[in-house]
This record gives structure tokens, C-alpha cells and sequence, in this order.
């Protein structure tokens, strides 16, 4: 999250006061329009290199006011108003916005109604003047969030058998609510649901304010740390809130379907030790918060939403997981808490800082508690991993998502080909310099994204020498480079090759 305003240029309508005492505050300096006024209103995104089309230039959003109504069946769109406040980075004639699959009804910019068309996925917005860099923006959209997806676009709304979740990652907060959909800009969010009597709404953050009236109860709840759009959550259910105490009196809420409460506690009462578990290995956990949102349906995933992991209620029911693998499930979306939440990914090339992390510390878990060794888990990993950078690219350089599936960025290559990297980098700088990486990593970029580029100059910084070239292999090469103390590991080709 960007909060310092940058270089203004000069007004160019009249001001309302706010914004003059905004502008006012800034040093001079002049900067190029985004858009001639005359262009017609295109798709803009941020470049990423995986998504080009996600993300706009031009703003950093500080905050989202989020409200949905529900209207108690999954078949209808919710009523929804997006506030979003942001600080202009350039003049913009225009502002685009990140947003498909709901009716926009209104638009006000500064409290004044703006013109908006929608072209392709983002919702473009004109205000009545161009605004000038480095000034305050508000920007309200009313407007319907329909729950019923479309054929070919995954994500957002995840409809279960009682209510609604969100699973927005990677590309799909915006068919959710009007954003900057992109983990370079964090925001903090308020996020307000209005349900009919009988269903609870939980979100990201805790509760501020409960109003309940004869039919319908609204909630809403604050993030006390900025967030990536793919990570806000928005549960509503016949749902049970499930309290209890974590290390440092931390909250710990789980919010479960009323019906499955007493089959799910013996998992629940897990979370507690294995904060502190975490926190033993990383440093203190960064949110306010943190607890599972049990989802009756079947989504075939899991999803670190921050402070508010969304699990498939079958992965505790389903008798034949063993319960060391349920808990490093479980650890898995907790570890994520601290690497792809508080320290997120700049763009999502860097995706195999999130999941290589967060597949470490769910191994390292069944290691240490289930004996399940680590080390058996890698060299298996050694052996599939060229044929995982073949199909999916090297860890930092993915391969683009297939067409129409966009989650298809997931693959092996940012999961045990990433955590694979990491056993690379401990058994070539040791163990303790190892360790003390991964807590500075945690601290020095809590609450901010970092790159991959980030992670190599601070690995270099605490092995004492440049990890340039060593990286340079095992992030970005086709083949997967010797390990490190293990010369006999091989690959599945190379198994091959000395065969012939
Ligand atoms: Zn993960």
C-alpha cells in the first residue's frame, strides 16, 4: 500500500476544499495525461506478466467500503455499494476500475455522479474534470453482485449449501466488488453484509458493529492491516461463530456450519498450538485475528483469505485423510498467513514465494509432528521437478494460466517445485542462517508485497555472499541445478538418460 501521495500537476477544475487542502500540502512538479480525453475508453492493467489485463494505473487504493445485502437464495444477485478512497499517482481523465459480472446502476466521483461504461473486464469511470496527480479520490459504485457464475469464468462468490463464500484468487475479486484487482496494492477494507434473520455474516477482520431489525441483521467488521483484494472473505450461512484464545490472547474465530459444529471441534482446537508452532518458527503472527471458515461445498481447494482460511468442510469429514495430513492442511493455509498475506506477492510471477512457503511449513509441520521426514518429500520432489518446470514453467517465471482457467497458474512447479527451491537454499547457506532468514523475511515485509528479487538480496544478506547465480538456477532454469549435499538426487530425465 502506497499512502504517500506523489508529484501533482497542476488543477485543472475547480476544486471541492477537500482536495485543495490535499494538493495543496504537495510539491509542484508536472506529470503526463494517461489518457488523451478524446480515447475511447479501453481495458488497462498493471502488466503483470501472467494477468496483463488486472490492476489500473494511475491510483493506490488506501480503502474499501464494502456493503452487500443478501437476499436470502444464492440465485439472485446481492445489492452491493463500493466505496473506494485512493490517492491519484498521475492526473486521470479517466479512472478504470476492475470489475465484470454485476449491474452497475451509479457511479459519483468526490460525491458527484460520473459517467462509466464497462469494456471488457473494467469498469471505466469519468468524472466531470480530470483529477490532478497526487490528490484524494472517493469513488461510489452502487451496483449488483450476482453469485451465479458465468460459464468459463471461475471465482469470486463460491456457493454453498447455506450461504456464499468468496475465493477470489487469483483474478477474482472484481466479480465480486469494483477494485484494483492486484496484490501490488493493498488496501484496508470495511466490509458491511446484510442478511435475512437466521444467517450469520463473517468477514476479514473484527466485528465493529452488529444491527439487527425485525427481518434482517447487518454486520460489519474492519481489517486492522491492509489487503490484497484476492484475499478478502465474505461468509454468509446458517452459521455457528466459534471462539477461543491463541498465544497472546490472540482472537481465534471459526465459523463452521451450524449443522457440522460438534464433528468438526476436534479439528478446530488444533489452531492454537499451531499458531504457536508457527510463531516458534517465524515470529509473532501478523493479524488481528485468525480462524477457519468451514465451507459446505466443494470447491477443491483451500484459500488463505486473510485472518479467515477458507477449508472444504469434506477435507474433516472425509474419513480416509489421516490426520497428520488434515493438520498440515491446516498449517499450510496458517502459514500462508504470514507469507502470501502479511508479506505478499508484488506481482504473481513472485506466486512461489506464497505457496513454496507455505508448502514448506505444512512439510515441516508433518515432520516434526507426524515423523513424516522432509528430506524423502524433497528427493521425491528432485525427481518430478524438470518435468514440472517443463509443464509449468520454472517457480519465478510460471507459465501463463491455460486459457479459461486462470487458477491454472497452481501448478507443482509453485508448490513442492517452489518448497523444493527452499531445501535447495537451507543446504547451501546451513540451517540457522536459513532460519534467520525466514524471520526477517516475515518481519521486514509484513503488511507490504516484495519480490522475488527482494527475497534473493536478503537470502545474499544473511549467507554473507551474492546468491545471485544460485537463485538463477533454481528459480529460473529449465533444468532443476544439482542439490546442494545430495549429488546422487536425480531427476526423472536424468534417471532416463543414464539408462541409455
Ligand atoms: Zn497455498
Amino acid at each position: 500500500m502506497l499512502l504517500t501521495p506523489r508529484a501533482p500537476a497542476p488543477r485543472t477544475r475547480p476544486r471541492t476544499p477537500r482536495r485543495l487542502k490535499a494538493t495543496a500540502r504537495l510539491a509542484s512538479a508536472v506529470s503526463t495525461c494517461l489518457l488523451a480525453v478524446s480515447a475511447p475508453a479501453t481495458p488497462l492493467g498493471v502488466g503483470d506478466r501472467l494477468f496483463p489485463y488486472l490492476g489500473n494505473p494511475g491510483y493506490d487504493v488506501t480503502s474499501y467500503d464494502l456493503s452487500f445485502t443478501y437476499p436470502g437464495t444464492n440465485s439472485e444477485p446481492l445489492r452491493a455499494v463500493t466505496t473506494i478512497d485512493a490517492w491519484t499517482t498521475t492526473p486521470l481523465d479517466r479512472v478504470n476500475l476492475d470489475f465484470a459480472h454485476g449491474k452497475v446502476d451509479a457511479v459519483e466521483v468526490d460525491g458527484e455522479p460520473a459517467a462509466f461504461t464497462s469494456v471488457g473486464e473494467d469498469l471505466v469511470v469519468t468524472p466531470d474534470g480530470p483529477l490532478p496527480g497526487g490528490s484524494r479520490m472517493r469513488i461510489t459504485v452502487r451496483h449488483t453482485s450476482d453469485p451465479v457464475p458465468t460459464e468459463g469464468r471461475e471465482g469470486g462468490w463460491v456457493r454453498t449449501a447455506d450461504g456464499l463464500a468468496l475465493a477470489n484468487q487469483a483474478d477474482a475479486a472484481h466479480l465480486v466488488f469494483p477494485c484494483n484487482d492486484h496484490p501490488s496494492d493493498k488496501a484496508m477494507f470495511t466490509i458491511r453484509v446484510t442478511a435475512p434473520t437466521g444467517y450469520t455474516a463473517v468477514a476479514n477482520g473484527l466485528p465493529v458493529g452488529v444491527e439487527r431489525a425485525a427481518r434482517a441483521t447487518t454486520w460489519t467488521y474492519r481489517t486492522q492491516h491492509p489487503m490484497a483484494t484476492e484475499l478478502a472473505q465474505v461468509s454468509v450461512g446458517r452459521s455457528t461463530v466459534l471462539h477461543r484464545t491463541g498465544p497472546h490472547a490472540l482472537p481465534v474465530r471459526d465459523v463452521v456450519p451450524t449443522k457440522d459444529r460438534a464433528a468438526l471441534e476436534r479439528w478446530l482446537t488444533k489452531t492454537p498450538d499451531q499458531i504457536t508452532w508457527m510463531e516458534d518458527k517465524v515470529g509473532p503472527y501478523p493479524f488481528e485475528t485468525y480462524g477457519l471458515l468451514m465451507a459446505d461445498a466443494i470447491t477443491g481447494f483451500e484459500l488463505e483469505t486473510q485472518t479467515l482460511s477458507l477449508f472444504e468442510t469434506d477435507l474433516f469429514t472425509e474419513p480416509a485423510h489421516p490426520a497428520w495430513y488434515v493438520e498440515s492442511i491446516m498449517v499450510h493455509e496458517l502459514a500462508h498467513q504470514w507469507f502470501g498475506d502479511s508479506v505478499g506477492p508484488r506481482t504473481w510471477s513472485d506466486l512461489w514465494l506464497s505457496e513454496g512457503h507455505a508448502t514448506w511449513y505444512e512439510a515441516l509441520y508433518a515432520e516434526e509432528k507426524a515423523k513424516r521426514p522432509m528430506e524423502a518429500r524433497w528427493k521425491a520432489a528432485y525427481r518430478t521437478s524438470d518435468r514440472w518446470r517443463a509443464a509449468g514453467g520454472p517457480p519465478a517465471a510460471p507459465k501463463a494460466p491455460d486459457p479459461g482457467r486462470k487458477i491454472s497458474i497452481f501448478r507443482p512447479n509453485v508448490y513442492d517445485g517452489a518448497a523444493l527451491v527452499l531445501y535447495a537454499l537451507r543446504q547451501e547457506i546451513g540451517r540457522p542462517a536459513f532460519e534467520q532468514l525466514e524471520r526477517a523475511w516475515a518481519s521486514r515485509y509484513h503488511d507490504a508485497t516484495a519480490t522475488t528479487a527482494d527475497f534473493v538480496r536478503l537470502a545474499s544478506a544473511f549467507s554473507g555472499r551474492d546468491l545471485g547465480e544460485f537463485f538463477q538456477g533454481w528459480l529460473y532454469g529449465g533444468k532443476t541445478p544439482p542439490m546442494p549435499g545430495h549429488p546422487y538426487w536425480k531427476t526423472a530425465a536424468s534417471q532416463r538418460a543414464g539408462a541409455q
